[in-house]
């Protein structure tokens, strides 16, 4: 996938991590908003091999995260899907991923797209400054979450490094997702509707 890109002339990526358990309208309209605002050429969404912050019991298996992920971005041509952090062994760390894409695409413009919630918790990340220097931060306002944090305090000296993108409200999470599933409550037009059919058939989250 990566070598694709290489040949494509592509100067601005940006990258969208997450657990995706499942994948849902949310983080599409999230990276969808973010490649128009910041003239991204791509949008790779990077499935997590061994989030630090979560144990491998409590998550779906690697596969079905990445399937779920490819059939919800395979009809837009700016999405992509890697699975280099899946391939890779031990815990994921954005760091790890960013330094992953520049070997091979050299020094392009990386752009890491999160959630206000996750923007808030960078500082907990492996090598946070050095990871506030090797790429820029999108960070897309999400319902329950305050981000004036990012004007003050250890924030202060990386202005230039963070952005926020003010996206038209979601108040979709891949827990209520799951939740709902196991209850029994609907989730259509909460996520892809090739996605539901997948965890329909998979028999996920039940
Ligand atoms: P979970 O409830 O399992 O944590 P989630 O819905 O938060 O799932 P993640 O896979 O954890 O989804 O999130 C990946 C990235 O997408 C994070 O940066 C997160 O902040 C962002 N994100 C998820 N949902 C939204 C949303 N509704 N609006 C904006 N950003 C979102
Ligand atoms: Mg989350």
């Amino acid at each position: 996938m990566l070598a694709t890109l290489l040949s494509a002339n592509i100067e601005r990526i940006g990258i969208m991590g997450g657990t995706f358990d499942p994948i849902h309208n949310g983080h599409l309209v999230t990276a969808e908003l973010a490649a128009y605002q910041y003239q991204l050429d791509k949008v790779i969404f990077v499935p997590s091999g061994n989030p630090p912050h979560k144990t491998k019991q409590q998550i779906t298996k690697d596969e079905d995260r990445y399937i779920m992920t490819t059939l919800a971005t395979i009809d837009n041509p700016k999405f992509d899907v890697s699975r280099i952090e899946l391939e890779r062994e031990g815990l994921s760390y954005a760091i790890d991923t960013v330094k992953g894409f520049k070997e091979v695409l050299g020094e392009i413009d990386i752009y890491f797209i999160t959630g206000a919630d996750a923007i808030l918790e960078i500082f907990t990340w492996k090598e946070p400054e050095k990871l506030l220097t090797e790429c820029k931060f999108i960070a897309a306002t999400r319902p329950g979450y305050c981000l004036s944090k990012l004007e003050d305090g250890i924030y202060e000296e990386y202005q230039e490094q963070i952005f926020v993108l003010k996206i038209p409200g979601l108040a979709i999470s891949s827990t209520d997702i799951r939740n709902r599933v196991a209850n029994g409550r609907p989730i259509k037009y909460l996520l892809p509707p090739r996605v539901e059919n997948y965890v329909n058939k998979r028999k996920l989250y039940i």
